[in-house]
Parts: C-alpha cells; sequence; structure tokens
C-alpha cells in the first residue's frame, strides 16, 4: 500500500469516525427528548390525578397532615394568583362586569355582553379583603408563598 493509500483510508476512517459520533449524538438528542417529552406526559398525569384527589379530600383533610398542608398552601396560591391577576388588570385598565363577570377594556361605559353600567372604581376591594383574612389566618408559611407568588408578578 503506497503512503497516499494509507492517507486515504486514514481520511476515509476519521469520516466514518465523525459520522458514527455525530450520529450517536443526534440519538442520544432524540433519547433526551422523547424522555423529557414522556416526563412531561407524567408530570400532566399528576396534575389530573391531583386535582381529583383534591376534590375528594377537600372535605374532610386533617389540617396538620401533609394533604391538608398542601391543600392550605393551595388556596393560598389560588389566592395570590387571584391578587396577581386584578393587578394586571388594573395595569391594563380592565374592568371587571359587576353583572356578568366579563372583562371589559377601558373606555366602555357598558358592559358590552350584558350592559350593566361600568362604574369606574374597581370591584375587587371586597375580594382583596377577603383574601387578605384568609391569608392573616394562618402561619408564616403563608407569608413565603405570597412573597413568592408576588416576585413573578411582572
Ligand atoms: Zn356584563
Amino acid at each position: 500500500m503506497s503512503v497516499f493509500d494509507d492517507l486515504m483510508k486514514n481520511v476515509t476512517d476519521l469520516t466514518e469516525n465523525v459520522a458514527r459520533k455525530s450520529t450517536a449524538a443526534i440519538e442520544t438528542q432524540k433519547l433526551k427528548m422523547r424522555k423529557t417529552s414522556l416526563e412531561s406526559d407524567m408530570r400532566d398525569c399528576y396534575v389530573v390525578l391531583g386535582r381529583l384527589y383534591e376534590k375528594q379530600l377537600a372535605a374532610g383533610a386533617d389540617p396538620e397532615s401533609e394533604e391538608g398542608k398542601a391543600l392550605e398552601r393551595l388556596s393560598q396560591i389560588r389566592i395570590s394568583i387571584g391578587e396577581i391577576q386584578e393587578s394586571l388588570k388594573k395595569q391594563k385598565g380592565v374592568v371587571t362586569c359587576p353583572s356578568c363577570g366579563r372583562d371589559v377594556s377601558k373606555g366602555y361605559e357598558f358592559c358590552p355582553k350584558c350592559g350593566t353600567p361600568l362604574k369606574k372604581k374597581g370591584s375587587a376591594s371586597a375580594e382583596k379583603a377577603a383574601a387578605e383574612d384568609t391569608a392573616a389566618a394562618d402561619s408564616s408559611e403563608n407569608v413565603a408563598g405570597e412573597n413568592t407568588a408576588g416576585e413573578n408578578n411582572n
């Protein structure tokens, strides 16, 4: 075999090697994506199961149990999310129709859905007071939760 042949063989080996490696990398990437997708499906299943379990628990969970604490935490989170939604609406100037609950952009004097006159004042104050009552009724864990929710409010 000539030196040139040797050289060509080496180049061919190298090319094949690179091709093999990139095929392996693509396979790895495919597997990783498949795993991520399945993990996402699994989370969706947990969400469905969790919601069903929450309904079952809601009536009679021991507040000191892990489930009871998670339920309490969920209700705090819902309140925080509600407050954030209200803040976002206020920032956008959206008002909620007191009659049908539709969100209406500012500038409307009457609800376009049901015709109820819309006042300039926000209707969120009563809900917020109720939320604060519930929040104040429990421990420092809830305060931490509210802070977390607040940080996500952009
Ligand atoms: Zn309305």
